[in-house]
This record gives C-alpha cells, structure tokens and sequence, in this order.
C-alpha cells in the first residue's frame, strides 16, 4: 500500500522571538532572556527518537550562533539541518540588501556546524507573501535548492491566498525555478483550514486535525508540512502582556502538545522534508 510519506518540520527558535509577542518584547531585549530552546529541543530530538522519526530543523541563525552545539546535535540525530533565516525579521519589512546578507550569514554558519550543505529555507512566520516574492531569487542567489514559506491561506500576518498546495516547481520573479513545499490546509465546507502544525494544531481538537491531514494524504494524495516550535512544548515558559488573540495564539493547550504530537507520530508517516522531495523526484537523490 502507498501510505503517503509527509514532512516533519521544526522552526528552531526561542519562546521571545515569536513575532506574535514582538509588541511586548523588544528586540534589544531578547540577548537578556532566559533561553529555553536548547532544553525544549532537547526533548523534541528525544520524543523523534523513542518514535523513530527524523525531520527538518529550520534553525534561527541567531540561535545557532549562540547554541552551536545543539546544532550538531540535531544533525547527528539524524534529523535534516535547514535554515530560518538570520533574525526573524519578516521579510516583507526587511530591505532586499539586508535579507540577503543575514540569509547568507545564517546558511554559512550552519554549513560551517555541520560540514554540508543546507538545502531547506523556511522564512519567519511565513512571510513569502505577493511583497517579498522577490526574497525567492535571494534564495536561489543563496544556493538554496527548496523553500517552505509560503501558506496557501488568508491569515493577518502571511499567506498567499490560490497557492498551489503541492510541492512543485515555483518560479520566481526573475523567471528561475526553485522547489516549493508550501505548508498544509486542509478544506472544509470550501473553507481553508490550516491544521498542520503550530497553533492550529494545539488549538483545534485533534480529531479536526487528523481528519484534514487524512484528506490531504488520502483524498487528494498529497504529502503534508507538518510544523511545530520547541517553545510549543513547553508550558512553563515565562508568560507576557499581549492581546487577547496572541495569548490565544500563543499559550493555548501548550499543556496537551506533547501528548498530541505522540498521537500525530503514530496516526501518520513522516520525513525530512529534503527526502520526501526526492522521493517525488523534485530533488536529486
Ligand atoms: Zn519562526
């Protein structure tokens, strides 16, 4: 039988850096922070291995300059090291010179950690949106070979509504390809659903998220992203003064997502995100 093979992905960022709590957090903060990411990952890479499974760790450069270590603990896990960019800027407010640079600057310094190349590109809180198309041929500049930022949904902060919902070849605005796997909704009653991963998967009721993954692999045939932060494991992260929809967004049932993603690990079948795009032949083996 085809049991469709999906991608597991992690964006490895701190608690403080979720764009989210921005307005409560000021950058120049973040430096005096307690960092919980390194232990939060920590238990992730052990929760993967008691199951078996390997994924994509879209890392944050400024992480990785910070927690080198964890780095290559997390590649000789066996897990795929990708890159989340530098800084967490979104790129639709960043200028294209200083996207350029930090995105470099993040892929060396994990190439350097691990002694390969880095492949994978997922921008911070999905923000290849219709303004930073453009960001694609920075990444094809870059030596990237796929990205995974664009969500294919309407949503305040990112989204790019009619995306194709399937890993494919995107062109960019130079007229250059690069392979996208866009993340994942699912439809119900025509509505999009996005219920792979982050929020939406410690918000809505498992069931909801298992049936629209079920109809992503089984009804249209397609590989799903799923996507989870070290931080949404951990519920005694500091807490902070947001508005009422961040909170929601941010510290809802961080209780029950351990629990959750044990369940999704044995409901569905996962990968590094490079390899389920050389299975479909996207990438070379
Ligand atoms: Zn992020």
């Amino acid at each position: 039988m085809d049991r469709q093979i999906n991608a597991f992905t992690v964006d490895v960022e701190d608690y403080y850096q979720v764009a989210a709590l921005a307005t409560a957090i000021p950058r120049e903060s973040w430096p005096t922070r307690e960092s919980r990411v390194e232990a939060n990952t920590e238990r992730l890479l052990g929760l993967l291995a008691g199951r078996g499974v390997r994924g994509t760790f879209f890392i944050l450069g400024c992480v990785a300059e910070r927690s080198p270590a964890l780095v290559r603990r997390i590649a000789a896990a066996g897990h795929e090291v990708a890159c989340h960019g530098f800084s967490h800027q979104l790129i639709y407010r960043q200028q294209p010179e200083e996207f350029r640079e930090e995105t470099i600057r993040a892929k060396r310094f994990l190439e350097d950690l691990i002694g390969e190349a880095v492949f994978g590109y997922r921008a911070a809180s999905f923000s290849v949106t219709r303004e930073s198309l453009w960001a694609l041929d920075t990444l094809i500049d870059a030596g990237f070979r796929y990205d995974s930022s664009i969500f294919p949904i309407r949503h305040d902060r990112y989204g790019l509504p009619g995306a194709r919902p399937d890993p494919h070849l995107l062109e960019a605005p130079s007229g250059r390809t690069l392979v996208e796997f866009p993340m994942s909704a699912a439809r119900f009653l025509g509505v999009h659903v996005p219920v792979s991963g982050g929020g939406y998967f410690r918000i809505l009721p498992y069931w909801v998220t298992r049936a629209g993954l079920r109809q992503i692999n089984r009804r249209r045939r397609l590989p799903f992203t799923f996507y989870l932060h070290p931080w949404e494991l951990d519920p005694g992260q500091p807490r902070f003064e947001v508005s009422a929809l961040s909170r929601f967004r941010h510290y809802t049932n961080l209780d029950r997502c351990e629990a959750r993603l044990q369940r999704i690990l044995s409901d569905f079948a996962f990968a590094p995100m490079r390899e389920v795009l050389e299975r479909r032949a996207l990438l070379a083996a």
